[in-house]
């Protein structure tokens, strides 16, 4: 695989980052994941926006220019001959020599920046909708800044094993009794013609997939209502599924040990998934 790093595009074998990184001692880091469908980048201009937002909400520099961004996209795309999967970024606050917690000076320490593409077929992803996953609920013990999308994976990471020590597919996370987001998606409950996901704020992360699925429920003139939900409230629902640049709308069909509707996929999730797609499709650059 050919990756970038700093600048320069290496074998992944050659590539390197200093031990003294901040990315690597502090997790002072923001990422995106960019979905590539027939070699193109899906929403482009959404993953390029949010990524300057995390990157000004913890006052770092934006190691380049949007177009130079998008560009190294690109080259990675056709250097790796990548025609289904994703392209990982991250910026971290760079290698200040030592070991510090206070940030280093941007005109001396500049930042990180790591890029590598991911194969990953489309046609996994469509038999895992075709069947729907299943989640259980763990507390949301995460930080209060979740609307940055910082490098800091532990608690998702423990949550996705907590998910498969009991058997199932994910983990959704609570807080004071609702549902802020799984532990890498948001989540979403439809009722009749009804369709609910939390509202933004900091206690979740602002997903592309979820402002595009919202854009397509509104075509589809769904009820939309951004607000908490409890777990209670998703296993009585007709449906439930989350949203990710990856996962796309996937089918949720049991919270808990108890199956939402009929426990299976439901058809509100397949069509906004169908929809969503085709008009990513179109907008892939
Ligand atoms: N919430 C969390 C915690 C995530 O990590 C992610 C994606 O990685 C999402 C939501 C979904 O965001 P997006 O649709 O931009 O991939």
């Amino acid at each position: 695989r050919t990756v970038f790093v700093n600048g320069s595009y290496l074998p992944e074998e050659a590539a390197t980052v200093s031990i003294f990184d901040r990315g690597f001692l502090m997790a002072d880091g923001v990422y995106e994941v960019t979905s590539v469908l027939g070699a193109k980048l899906i929403d482009w201009p959404g993953h390029c926006a949010r990524l300057a937002r995390s990157l000004k909400e913890l006052d770092m520099a934006a190691p380049c220019s949007d177009e130079d961004l998008l560009a190294i996209h690109r080259e990675l795309i056709v250097a790796n001959g990548l025609t289904e999967g994703m392209v990982y970024l991250q910026v971290t606050r760079g290698n200040p020599g030592d070991r510090d917690f206070a940030f280093p000076d941007p005109s001396v320490t500049k930042s990180t920046l790591v890029m590598f593409t991911m194969v990953k077929t489309l046609e996994s992803g469509n038999a895992a909708a075709r069947k729907g996953h299943r989640v259980i609920s763990i507390p949301d013990i995460r930080w209060g800044r979740r609307d940055i999308k910082t490098v800091q994976l532990l608690y998702p990471s423990m949550g996705k094993m907590m998910a498969k020590k009991a058997g199932v597919d994910d983990a959704w996370l609570t807080e004071d009794g609702f549902v802020t987001e799984g532990t890498s998606n948001n989540t979403w409950i439809v009722k009749g013609n009804r369709i609910v996901t939390r509202q933004l704020g900091t206690d979740i992360l602002h997903g592309i997939t979820r402002a595009a699925v919202l854009r397509c429920a509104a075509d589809l003139q769904l009820e939309i209502e951004e607000r908490p939900f409890t777990i209670e409230e998703a296993q009585a629902a007709d449906e439930a599924f989350y949203t990710s640049a990856s996962a796309f709308v996937m089918p949720v069909i049991e919270v808990d040990g108890a199956a939402i509707g009929k426990g299976v996929p439901g058809p509100i999730a397949a069509r906004l998934r169908e929809i969503y797609l085709d008009e990513m499709r179109k907008t892939a650059v």
